[in-house]
């Protein structure tokens, strides 16, 4: 089947555009090569959106959750609902692998299967590729750069990388399931970004010394049982039984060029005009967290929601007058 348009990524911003599609009467196809809402699913587990919930809502679909913002599992039930009471077409467990062709005549390969599609949505997040820390023993399996459920680490010594919200959810989480945090935070303060309800917590975690923090120090090497760290006042090496090395995460910058998506700057912005969402290659749109490049505190679900409606109704008069 020839598609209007084939939409990369079922994560909240690919489903608000499959959801557009359907509102205009274009026929479209979501294909996603994880599970649906796949980013969310990956998230921690026992973690809350900084978000109210009526701000992840797509569709005009009323999100309703227990407290005023909703926690990954209570997302994941609503985005599952909202796919399938808009009975969206997605295909799950699916990569797409390459585009040729031109606007209005695309030829998308996936790991399943091939589709003919007018136009390309791409809204692939942010969520797939950790910034790495480039150090020695960073491949060791004691290391993770995804954090999921801290009864694994009871009684264990961890240290934690960073300070933004993941770094300081992972921490007091883990200190709370009984194991001993070590932080290592290169600048000199927890992260004005961390959330407002949180920060005062993991202020006084560090102040009365139940977690250990390193300010403005790194890490150097990591061993078996070991991590060597640099700090102030010189290198230091501490026991070691896990590293959650939660550094933030990067668009695949590889497979935007493989689409044909320049890339702008030291931030690697997908080249696209802002008006329409359109990219550099004609009749194809970035959608959502992806469009910020390195820069992934830019977009976030609350603001970038919006970009279904802009690009729908940019391919819908483009649909309507060719
Ligand atoms: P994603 O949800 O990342 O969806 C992209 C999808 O594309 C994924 O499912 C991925 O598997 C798929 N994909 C990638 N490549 C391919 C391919 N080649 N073929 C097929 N499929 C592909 N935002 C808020 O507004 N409020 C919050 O409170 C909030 N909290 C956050 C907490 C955390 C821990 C993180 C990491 C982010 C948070 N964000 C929040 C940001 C935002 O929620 C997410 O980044 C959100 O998932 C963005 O939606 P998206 O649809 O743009 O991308």
């Amino acid at each position: 089947m020839d598609y209007d348009i084939l939409i990369i990524g079922a994560g909240p911003i690919g489903l608000a555009c499959g959801i557009e599609a359907k509102a205009k009467g274009l026929s479209y196809v979501i294909v996603e090569k994880g599970c649906l809402v796949n980013s969310l699913y990956n998230y921690p587990q026992n973690m809350t959106f900084f978000s109210t919930s009526e701000r992840l809502e797509i569709g005009n679909i009323p999100f309703i959750s227990n407290s005023l913002k909703p926690t990954r599992s209570e997302a994941l039930e609503y985005y599952r609902r909202v796919a399938l009471y808009f009975n969206l077409n997605v295909r799950l467990f699916e990569e797409v692998l390459s585009l040729e062709g031109s606007e209005g005549n695309f030829e998308i390969k996936t790991s399943k299967s091939s589709y003919k599609a007018k136009n390309v949505i791409v809204s692939t997040g942010f969520y797939d590729i950790p910034n790495l820390m480039n150090v020695k023993g960073e491949n060791l399996p004691k290391v993770f750069h995804y954090y999921k459920d801290p009864s694994y680490f009871a009684m264990q010594k961890v240290l934690v990388i960073g300070a933004s919200n993941s770094s300081v959810d992972a921490a007091l989480e883990c200190y709370r399931k009984g194991a001993e945090v070590t932080m290592v935070v290169r600048k000199g303060e927890i992260s004005d970004r961390v959330k407002y309800w949180v920060k005062p917590d993991i202020e006084n975690r560090i102040k009365e010394g139940s977690i250990k923090a390193y300010f403005h120090s790194q890490i150097k090497e990591i061993t078996a049982n070991t991590v060597l760290l640099n700090t102030p006042n010189g290198n230091i090496e501490i026991e070691n039984d896990f590293v959650l090395a939660l550094t933030g995460y990067q668009p695949n910058f590889s497979f935007l060029e493989l689409l044909g998506i320049q890339l702008k700057g030291e931030n690697k912005y997908p080249d696209h005009d802002p008006e329409t969402m359109e990219a550099n290659r004609k009749g194809v749109y970035l959608a959502g967290v992806v469009c910020g490049g390195m820069d992934t505190h830019l977009w976030f679900i609350e603001n970038s929601r919006i970009h279904a409606e802009v690009i729908i109704s940019h391919i819908a008069e483009n649909v309507t007058t060719s």
